[in-house]
């Protein structure tokens, strides 16, 4: 009984790039969650959603037909320190699979015991961190927005030591592939070249097809990563650990650990635990992506040819980054406030508008949410500078056709607040999985009111989230 149709291209390339390691058995598995819509985008039958073929493959506990187990080898900055091996330490590439329509995807486990790469991790991820990266990266999806998914839950019912003694559990994680700028550096610090020229064939038939060599990859990565960045700042997403470990190179959202969606807006806001300085702030992501871009094109330029050349023409791609985020902010909020395509002279009204915001620490999600249901004035204490704001924005609003709905696509009802995210860990980890699964039924379609108003609502004084930890 085939599950999936693998295709591991990732495993035939050369033995110094992996580390073949299977997944350690887990105790009394269980299945939490299944993502029906991605399971069967993925091929696999109905009959099979509650097999215990299936449930052994998500839990680690067998190797399924067709699946060669590894984990990746990639090196890494974090928080601007180079650590030159990192590697999968709590992941297994099961491997790679084709969809019924032609597609390739990874599928990975996260929390399926130690690898190589391990270090002084146990290999193992507890349910809070699992429960939030399937909420957040399946909220990202149906916002449109670049990412991995999440195919599954397993709680292992095995124990895992953090602070206290917390359920362990594994997630499944689907993507277009898990080619990090970390993956090229890991091979650019040993002089590999003969990976680093692999990994750019594969990097580009996986995510730029129409592109050429290292060059053309690189700034291909660079157009996507500067998309992807505007599009968490118009959702008042902070990514919390932009390492270069943690920056794919295809441009999609990936390693979902300290992160967070903002209610009241503060552009230096920071949730992450263990990001004391601020460096990963929600307003210098995109400084913090254009640098990492720039660690991508060193590990490129030893296979760009002619040095001189190469290095000019590696800059001129990095710098590239900041008129293309510009242009990406711009679309991207120029539809938040009804603007089809929002030109130069529309962004002062922008800029404008989150001053405003920010001097009140408004809610994100509810005042781009309002401006197209009404009542905005009332999210704020002073509303005199909005309200001057809002009739000017009135006035730009004629010569559109139909502001409305370019906002309805652009503002979402519902975002995985942290407060949110937290009671429903709370509560699975006593067994209730209920506010677990209405969040998640609420976010599948996010730019509607959701059944349950209070889902939009921001955390009350006791609620509060200030901090998001790693898992
Ligand atoms: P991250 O902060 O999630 O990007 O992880 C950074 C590195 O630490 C990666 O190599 C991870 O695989 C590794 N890592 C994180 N948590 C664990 C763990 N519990 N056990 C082993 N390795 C881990
Ligand atoms: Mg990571
Ligand atoms: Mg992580």
């Amino acid at each position: 009984m085939t599950l999936f149709k693998f295709d591991n291209s990732f495993a035939r390339l050369p033995k110094t790039m992996f580390a073949e390691t299977a997944p350690t058995p887990v105790g009394a598995p269980e299945l939490l969650a299944l993502n029906q819509e991605l399971a069967l985008e993925l091929g696999l039958s109905e009959d099979l959603f509650h097999s215990d073929n299936l449930l052994n493959m998500l839990s680690g506990n067998a190797i399924s037909e067709g699946s060669q187990p590894i984990a990746q080898a990639y090196a890494g900055h974090q928080f601007g320190n180079f650590v030159p091996r990192l590697g999968d330490g709590r992941a297994h590439l099961l491997g790679e699979v084709l969809t019924p329509s032609g597609a390739r995807f990874d599928i990975a486990l996260k929390g399926s015991g130690p690898t190589p790469y391990s270090r002084n991790g146990d290999g193992r991820a507890w349910l809070g961190p699992v429960l939030r990266e399937f909420l957040v990266s399946e909220a990202m999806h149906a916002y449109g927005v670049p990412t991995t998914r999440a195919l599954a839950i397993v709680a292992t019912g095995e124990r895992v030591q953090r602070e206290t003694a917390l359920p362990g559990a594994i997630l499944t994680r689907v993507a277009s592939s898990h080619l990090r700028v970390g993956t090229f550096q890991y091979f650019a610090y040993r002089n590999d070249t003969e990976a680093l020229a692999l990994l750019t064939d594969m990097a580009i038939a996986r995510h730029y097809p129409e592109v050429d060599g290292p060059l053309g990859l690189l700034q291909a990565a660079v157009n996507a990563q500067a998309d992807l960045v505007a599009q968490w700042m118009g959702l008042g997403f902070i990514h919390g650990v932009m390492n270069t470990d943690n920056c794919h190179v295809g441009g999609i959202t990936i390693d979902y650990g300290p992160c967070a969606f903002m209610d009241g807006f503060d552009p230096a806001r920071v949730f992450s635990s263990i990001d004391q300085q601020g460096r990963y702030a929600y307003q210098s992501q995109p400084d913090i992506a254009a640098w990492n871009l720039a660690q991508f094109a060193s590990s490129l330029i030893a296979i760009m040819g002619p040095q001189d050349e190469a290095i000019a023409q590696a800059t001129q791609a990095v710098n590239s980054f900041v008129p293309r985020f510009h242009r990406a902010w711009l679309s991207v909020f120029g539809k938040k406030i009804g603007l089809e395509s929002a030109t130069q002279s529309d962004r002062t009204l922008i800029v404008e508008l989150l001053e405003i915001m920010a001097g009140e620490e408004v809610d994100f999600t509810q005042l781009f949410w309002s401006l197209s249901h009404g009542r905005t004035s009332e999210l704020f204490s002073s509303p005199s500078d909005f309200e001057n704001w809002e009739a000017r924005w009135k006035l730009r609003l004629k010569t559109e056709a139909n502001p409305d709905s370019v906002m309805a696509r652009a503002n979402p009802a519902v975002i995985p607040r942290n407060h949110r995210v937290e009671q429903a860990i709370k509560a699975a980890v006593k067994g209730d999985l209920a506010p677990f699964a209405s969040l998640h039924e609420a976010l599948s379609t996010p730019y509607e009111a959701p059944d349950d108003t209070a889902l939009m609502d921001t955390p009350k004084a006791d609620e509060r989230v200030y901090a998001t930890f790693c898992g």
